[in-house]
């Protein structure tokens, strides 16, 4: 009876959740028991897409079999044109799965399908046919009918057990995993936001690792006291002996932004909690999908927070985040090939002169008007975090010129990004009170501006 229950108010929600203009591609999902065959059946009709796409060529020869009821369809590579001779034009997908195992060469393989042992990690581009475009309105929801205790991680919001919705603002093209597997998904606080995890392949039993993940994930929340992202998928696949302890890192951003972490599971705690990546990776959730060619923004960005986060929740001493941010503009001032930063393709210089345009502009805007850019990018994530971007780093930075009332962020983009190959922040961190000497950092408390470096550290 319970269970009826709980069914009639899971469909309720689903009733209550969809807006009455919305049109609902019904996916249903079946994946056999050893995750090797998924089957698709879709209905479309009203309006029939032209076509069906992927965002990865990859899929195409995995597509073993495609049954069409009123209509006929054509395969292109990784189009599947939709021809329907009535107004309802009905599918079945039968899709393989190709995976390499993550003992094989995972850097490679990191953007392909890979198994972790028995659970499988399947990137949505080279898995889901869907229309190329969605108009406002439309959207797809995929409900998966999973073999006996085998589970899913997704990126997407979720409706109801394993049922998820895709909306028109999510591009085909854009990056994202998923995981199926025996894994058992966690639900991690921080503060009133959730990260959800999979921990892949018997992790989960290194409970350890939860505290690393809460420890980095508080550690950012700190920055302007809100964890950024609601619901955040949380990856952690497991790659077997490496030379550090999380050998790899990344944002994805198809459905809501999700960080996967790719780790040396053999070592031990501390390496993990005394590692700069989880803390380097949950700081791009502070900001929206930025356009690749801006890498200097955004990976200035986390680059700022990773260090100044850490002081805040402790991690850091003052001191050393003071000399771990000069170490930083050292190396991307030294590595400077002849290109303005806006320009720049050296890794460090665009990592720490994006860091570098952060601080200047963060103190910049606390001498001006007491704000903090925190508080700027909190405000930032209210008023335009429903536009899933990509931004380009110029409308952004307008933006939060006009939400902070002032130019502190174009003037500074036109004099340090887009005619410098480096930011001039010596001079910045001099007034700061962040003094060096023979490349040792020491904090002068006289210093004009040493009351607002504190604030920033606070
Ligand atoms: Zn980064």
């Amino acid at each position: 009876m319970q269970r009826i229950i709980r069914r009639v108010i899971g469909v309720l929600c689903l009733l209550l959740a969809t807006p009455l203009w919305a049109q609902v591609f019904d996916y249903q999902v079946r994946f056999n028991r050893s995750l090797t065959e998924s089957e698709t059946r879709v209905c479309f009709s009203d309006s029939i897409p032209r076509m069906l796409i992927t965002g990865d060529i990859a899929a195409a020869p995995l597509l073993a079999e495609v049954q069409v009821r009123g209509g006929t369809v054509r395969r292109k590579a990784n189009r599947l044109y939709l021809f329907p001779d009535s107004d309802q034009l009905c599918l079945t997908l039968v899709q393989r799965v190709k995976a390499q195992s993550s003992s094989y060469d995972w850097r490679r393989q990191r953007r392909g399908s890979m198994w972790f042992g028995r659970d499988l990690v399947l990137p949505i581009g080279s898995w889901l046919w869907r229309p190329a475009k969605l108009t406002p309105g439309q959207q797809i929801q995929l409900s998966f009918d999973l073999p006996a205790g085998v589970n899913i991680s997704a990126p997407w919001p979720v409706m109801a057990a394993n049922t998820f919705r895709i909306d028109h603002q999510m591009p085909y093209n854009w990056a994202g995993r998923m995981a199926l597997g025996r894994f058992t998904p966690i639900e991690l606080k921080v503060g009133e936001q959730t990260l959800e995890v999979a921990m892949l392949d018997g992790l989960e039993r290194r409970r350890n690792l939860l505290d690393w993940l809460q420890q980095a994930a508080t550690t950012v929340a700190g920055v302007s006291g809100y964890f950024p992202t609601a619901r955040t998928q949380v990856l952690v696949l497991p790659v077997g002996v490496d030379k550090e302890a999380v050998p790899w890192a990344e944002i994805q951003r198809q459905g809501r932004p999700a960080v996967h972490f790719f780790i040396d599971q053999h070592r031990p705690i501390y390496e993990f909690t005394r590692d700069w990546t989880a803390v380097h990776e949950f700081s791009h959730l502070l900001h929206p999908y930025i356009l690749r060619q801006d890498a200097w923004l955004f990976e200035g960005i986390a680059s700022y927070y990773q260090n100044i986060s850490r002081v805040r929740s402790g991690l850091l001493t003052e001191q050393q985040a003071w000399q771990k941010l000069y170490d930083g503009f050292q190396r991307g001032s030294k590595k400077i090939g002849g290109a303005v930063l806006r320009d720049s393709n050296e890794i460090m210089q665009f990592y720490w002169g994006g860091a570098a345009f952060v601080l200047m502009a963060d103190v910049e805007l606390h001498q001006r008007s007491g704000q903090s850019l925190a508080g700027v990018l909190h405000r930032f994530r209210q008023c335009c975090g429903e536009d899933m971007g990509p931004w380009s780093a110029k409308v952004m930075l307008r933006q939060l010129d006009q939400l902070s009332q002032g130019t502190t962020f174009i003037q500074l983009y036109r004099q340090q990004v887009s005619r410098r190959a480096f930011p001039a922040v010596y001079g910045v961190l001099d007034q700061l009170g962040v003094k060096v000497r023979n490349g040792r950092v020491s904090l002068d408390n006289a210093a004009p501006l040493a009351g607002i470096r504190r604030e920033i550290t606070r």
